[in-house]
């Protein structure tokens, strides 16, 4: 605390991300990044775009990248509005389009940086339990609200939501924005931006972090009617035009013109995620289905704590969360098959 800050700093409680250790030799299962690394043609894109241009501001509407994801989801570019992170394009959207004076909902499990932007923008939220299953039901969301959001699948559960419920969703809020974050979709989910031309309340975002493997590179994106796209570029423009660099915009650009990369890599994650969830069951482990990058999983007898402290001494480490519901699992990303091949021999020896 220091008498330079304003009354709003003192009382923001910021988002905590998962631990960088800077230590060789670790297994890291902790942050959901891609084992498997991004196409050769995103780094050839970005190497050809290392030029005297640098000294060149970026294209602040990123058209090009803009156009090759509309292409790419059958929308049209005005549908598509782009940010440094997806966290950035929430962080907007929050701004400017969830202050109607009444609480946003999201699950009481869910990704912590939900109400990090509401204490951000000064929005009250308000928490809806998972059944007892994890599960989102969308009969929970018929109460007044200044909006709605949650991931699909749902983080850290993994669990997915059908698109018929999303629909009721969306037609019991016909009013207010719907915001489905689909950070990790592409691991086996359906992505409702099919959905966007039928509910103009529906946004959708997503990452090229996850399933693209360039969370280092900080690409996402939304989908929606032009009217809410129109809101975010007007809060965009009043915080930072620039928001995604040369760089950013050329791999990018790059990773969506390489689907067969794309394909294997995510049929690798499934794979492997299957054959550790197999693993972790005859662990005598209890594990959530799961369609994202990660599994959540209990022990029966073993404390979540006590696993993440052991396996961390083995040096492999995995993400544990000290909140109500959800202290007894470990979410585990996947990895590759030699990483997950250590982390199933670090649990046999504990
Ligand atoms: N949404 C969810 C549900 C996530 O888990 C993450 C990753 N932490 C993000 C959004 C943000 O991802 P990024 O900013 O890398 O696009």
């Amino acid at each position: 605390m220091s008498k330079f800050w304003s009354p709003l700093v003192s009382s923001l409680v910021p988002y905590v991300p998962g631990e960088q250790p800077k230590i060789a030799n670790l297994v890291k299962l902790n942050t959901n990044e891609n084992p498997f690394g991004p196409s050769p043609k995103v780094i050839e894109a970005i190497q050809a775009e290392l030029n005297d241009n640098l000294r060149l501001y970026p294209d602040p509407e990123g058209e090009s990248l803009r156009k090759t994801l509309a292409d790419y989801h059958s929308v049209r570019p005005e549908q598509v509005f782009l940010g440094n992170g997806s966290d950035e394009v929430l962080a907007h959207i929050f701004h400017a389009l969830f202050q109607h004076g009444e609480p946003v909902l999201f699950p009481d499990v869910t990704y912590s940086f939900y109400p990090v932007y509401c204490g951000l923008y000064n929005i009250e939220g308000k928490t809806v339990p998972l059944t007892d299953s994890f599960e989102i039901n969308p009969e929970d969301y018929r109460q007044p609200n200044g909006g709605i959001i949650f991931p699909n699948p749902n983080a850290p559960t993994g669990r997915c939501l059908e698109l018929e419920h999303i629909e009721s969703i969306l037609r019991a809020n016909p009013d207010r924005v719907v915001v489905v974050d689909e950070a990790y979709i592409d691991f086996g989910g359906e992505t409702s931006i099919s959905l966007v031309d039928k509910y103009p309340n529906l946004l959708v975002c997503q990452t090229l972090s996850k399933a693209r493997s360039l969370a280092g590179l900080r690409v996402g994106f939304a989908i929606g009617h032009p009217d809410l796209i129109e809101a975010l570029n007007r809060v965009k423009d009043s915080f930072n035009s620039y928001p995604l660099d040369r760089l950013a915009q050329a791999g990018a650009k790059a990773a969506y013109e390489d689907e067969a990369w794309f394909q294997k890599s995510c049929k690798g994650v499934i794979s492997e995620r299957e054959r550790v969830t197999e693993s972790l069951k005859g662990l005598n482990f209890e594990v959530l289905p799961s369609k994202a990058n990660f599994v959540f999983a209990r022990h029966r007898e073993k404390s979540g704590e006590s696993l993440a402290k052991a396996l961390r001494e083995q040096g492999i480490i995995v993400r544990h969360f000290n909140k109500p519901r959800i202290s007894d699992f470990l979410r585990i990303t996947i990895g590759t098959p030699d990483q997950n091949d250590a982390l199933i021999a670090g649990l046999e020896s504990l």
